[in-house]
């Protein structure tokens, strides 16, 4: 589908980016294959808006996949990246800001011990490779619709922009590779009870997205997280809990604030990732004392990294959470609210059935369904094809939205009535469209 809004200078980009990388994108999704048209260069953001190299300004809900939390551009934010990055970029050596994060992810999670990283493939990558070395097993328990970046290990039945251009999972990865990993259904007790009782002594851990957001926005079932807790426990696994993208969002201490916190349990393990950062490449695993302790060098498990902990992302993640405070997630949370009332009012003006689903301030639409969806197979049965037209009709009325019905949208902190506004004008027409197609 082409779109109205005006791209000359976007789509000279995209020429010259397919020249010269594949897709054109360094990162699939963002190539707009799902939803067809031309993916927008972006030149400048600010806030909660983001100016293309046609000088269109659209409200932001993609926040950068996750990392944005208090908008773009927060003046504090570059203050202090600009102060850092003019102190030089990258010491090689341990660095005091590195120091400070680590100190900030602890005080605010159930870690005891936290390693950093640059990406949250990593984060899982390594995180798996601690819970195989720390158990001495193999085998891995992974929820289908639940994405933990492109780990070869974990691309089977994988969320994200797997699930978005219909990939099977991926060539390249041997079959042994993913033979140790087993694939159940999401929220589902008895397939994780089944799958213990046949193989408990072989797994390593159960990976989890702490809540899934990479199939668009599915909640864990009241009670599952600590279901796989202490089912873990039980068997001698460990839980890996992935919060790359609930982590300091939903609320200041990641999803963990919502159950375990509540609930007096802690996963063994924990990822990081997105807002940790602030817009840099900055990611984290981290969890008990007795298993992260194997990490080298003060254990045998190998795992490094030339640019992890970098003083100038370190510093953009460490001012990003010092400003992330109780109003701002207050905040997050309020417009989340006004957000999702005003799309479920227009879709259903327009008579689209839907389900907003959200966890936290993360929120996207089941379309064509009238009732919550719980698992990867549910979200699959929506009409994907409508959310291509309300999607081109939000773009042409200035809001970008994630090229995809399985994702998430973002909000920040520094969403406020003027977006309000620009949704509430841009929603009716794009309901309509979405009715219509
Ligand atoms: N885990 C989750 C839950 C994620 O959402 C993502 C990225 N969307 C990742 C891991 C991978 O992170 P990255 O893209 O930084 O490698």
């Amino acid at each position: 589908m082409e779109t109205m809004s005006s791209t000359p200078q976007s789509q000279q980009w995209f020429d010259r980016a397919v020249q010269v990388s594949p897709g054109g994108v360094n990162s699939p999704v963002r190539a707009f294959r799902a939803v067809g048209g031309t993916p927008r260069f972006m030149t400048s953001a600010q806030g909660a808006w983001l100016h293309d190299a046609d000088g269109t300004r659209y409200l932001d809900l993609v926040g950068s996949w996750g990392p944005m939390l208090l908008g773009h551009a927060h003046p504090e934010v570059i203050a202090a990246v600009t102060e850092a990055a003019s102190r030089g970029t990258s010491f090689g050596t341990p660095s005091p800001p590195e120091v400070e994060l680590a100190e900030e992810i602890v005080a605010r999670t159930p870690v005891d011990l936290v390693r950093m990283v640059t990406s949250g493939t990593e984060a899982t990558m390594s995180a798996i490779r601690l819970a195989r070395g720390f158990t001495g097993r193999t085998r891995v328990v992974k929820f289908a619709g639940c994405y933990h970046g492109h780990v070869d290990s974990l691309l089977a039945e994988a969320g994200s922009g797997v699930v978005t251009l219909g990939l099977p999972g991926s060539p390249g990865i041997p079959a042994h590779v993913t033979a140790d990993t087993i694939v159940l259904p999401y929220n589902d007790r008895d397939a994780v009870t089944a799958a213990f009782a046949e193989h408990g002594d072989e797994i390593a851990c159960v990976i989890t997205e702490a809540a899934a957001g990479n199939m668009g926005v599915v909640s864990p079932l009241p009670g599952f997280n600590q279901f796989l807790s202490e089912t873990c426990a039980a068997h001698g696994a460990l839980l890996v809990s992935d919060e790359v993208m609930t982590g300091f969002r939903v609320t200041r201490s990641g999803h963990w604030g919502l159950d375990g916190a509540q609930e007096g349990w802690r996963p063994d393990l924990l990822t990081f990732g997105k807002v940790m950062g602030g817009g840099f490449p900055a990611a984290a695993f981290g969890g008990r004392a007795d298993v992260m302790a194997l990490l080298a060098p003060s254990g045998p498990v190998y795992q490094a990294g030339t640019l992890a902990g970098n003083p100038v992302a370190s510093t953009a993640g460490l001012t990003t959470l010092r400003l992330a405070d109780d109003a701002a997630y207050a905040r997050l949370d309020d417009w989340s609210a006004q957000a999702r009332a005003l799309v479920s009012s227009a879709l259903d003006d327009a008579g689209v059935p839907h389900v907003v689903q959200n966890v936290g301030s993360m929120f996207s639409v089941v379309w064509g369904l009238t009732e919550p969806v719980h698992d990867f197979a549910g979200v699959q049965r929506q009409e994907t094809h409508r959310y291509t037209a309300f999607f081109h009709a939000m773009l042409d009325a200035g809001v970008y939205l994630p090229p995809s019905a399985y994702e998430s949208w973002f909000v920040s902190a520094a969403h406020d009535d003027e977006a309000l506004t620009r949704m509430a004008e841009a929603l009716p027409a794009a309901a309509r469209a979405a009715a219509a197609a």
